[in-house]
């Protein structure tokens, strides 16, 4: 039902938007763990939960048409997600990354799957010639977030997947900051869309959760597969609040989106604003390339300030945005990337990688876009100006 719909219906009027016993507009939570099996020899469509359960089904369809794939599945979080889809690696294969990955993506593939012998090389996902240079015979996994983290760099997606695609890889991409609403890497030859639907799809800041979905068949069934044996699976509580999250999904970024490129632009011609990073901004490194692959720059943005002491002038004043990690929510957050996504990071390799102790990331919400810039402007009219200018 529905194919010819757009995006924005399809939130709403889809498969599940009434149930087929009752008529009930809302999807029934089924806490079940175990299913009766009323033959001695056939079994029925769910048995346990961890194995289906209808409630977490109709969130996985649900992702899986969104983003054109043929399977969806849930986890209990995005890094239970990421997690599983790397279980699709064996003992010796080597995974190229992006790198500048979340970090807990940076952790689990560093002190986790190295200790079961998975080989991994971080790459500047932004230059085909580097990736395509690092590439090696037991190369079986690209991985790519676009746009990525905190930075918002640019990674163009069809050059990664051919070049995976002429070396027998397989492409995976972390589509949080995007959304189906969005960027639909699947429909650009990628693999496996891995999501934290704890970020924008779930929308609220009270749920954790995270989704794969994928457009192969095979990879389907190898991933249920790691998806039941390793047990990570979304609670239907969870499962729910992420459906009832997903229906105003589009109204939610359309809105955080425009507000964002304001923001950005306002920003981008304050004096103590040193450096913007948006993908809506023309002079952004990427854009074109966004632009073509995306149809939307999204809500989050980063913005650089002289040094730490700036950034806690500013917290200390800002009033609207909650000052916290994570980001996608309805509220506006703002994060300090240098004590909390990136604290494990040493100092230098941070600096090395743009993510200096002045540098603040937002994550724009549904405040009016005017509140939110008379705010930011009260804020930094207690910065003090830089002395001289510091080379960096
Ligand atoms: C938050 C986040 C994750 C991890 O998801 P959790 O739900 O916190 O486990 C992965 N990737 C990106 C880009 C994120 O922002």
């Amino acid at each position: 039902m529905g194919e010819s719909f757009s995006f924005q219906t399809k939130l709403l009027h889809n498969r599940w938007k009434m149930d087929e016993h009752t008529g009930a507009v809302s999807v029934p939570v089924q806490h079940a763990s175990t299913f009766h099996q009323a033959d001695f020899d056939t079994f029925g469509k769910y048995d346990y939960s961890r194995s289906g359960n209808p409630t977490r089904e109709a969130l996985e369809a649900t992702i899986a048409e969104l983003e054109g794939g043929v399977r969806g599945f849930a986890f209990s979080s995005g890094m239970a997600a990421i997690s599983t889809a790397f279980l699709l690696l064996s003992k010796g294969d080597h995974v190229l990354v992006t790198e500048d990955v979340y970090g807990g993506t940076y952790r689990m593939i560093t002190e986790v799957l190295s200790r079961f012998g998975i080989e991994y090389t971080f790459v500047d996902m932004t230059d085909l010639h580097e990736v395509a240079s690092h590439i090696r015979p037991n190369t079986k996994v690209i991985y790519i977030e676009t746009p990525s983290n905190p930075l918002l760099k640019i990674t163009d997606i069809r050059g990664i997947v051919k070049l995976a695609k002429a070396n027998g890889c397989l492409t995976f991409l972390d589509n949080t900051f995007m959304t189906p609403a969005l960027q639909r890497p699947l429909d650009l030859g990628v693999d496996v869309v891995l999501h934290s639907a704890t970020k924008f799809l779930a929308g609220h800041s009270d749920v954790l959760a995270g989704l794969a979905v994928v457009k192969d068949e095979e990879l389907a069934k190898r991933l249920y597969k790691l998806q039941n044996a390793f047990g990570a699976v979304l609670g239907v509580q969870d499962a729910w609040l992420v459906l009832r999250g997903l229906k105003t999904l589009h109204v939610r970024l359309k809105q955080s989106s425009q507000t964002a490129l304001e923001i950005a632009q306002f920003f981008a011609k304050h004096p103590k604003v040193e450096e913007v990073y948006y993908p809506g901004l023309s002079h952004h490194a990427g854009h074109s390339i966004h632009r073509y692959q995306a149809s939307g720059f999204g809500a989050v943005l980063s913005f650089r300030l002289a040094d730490e002491e700036a950034v806690r002038t500013l917290v200390k004043h800002v009033k609207i945005p909650v000052f916290a990690v994570s980001l996608g929510a309805v509220e506006s957050i703002l994060s300090y990337p240098a004590k909390m996504s990136h604290a494990a990071m040493p100092k230098e390799e941070r600096e090395k990688r743009g993510i200096t102790d002045g540098l603040l990331r937002l994550s724009v919400g549904l405040e009016a876009a005017d509140d939110l810039i008379a705010d930011f402007d009260e804020a930094l009219s207690y910065v003090k100006t830089r002395p001289e200018a510091v080379s960096r």
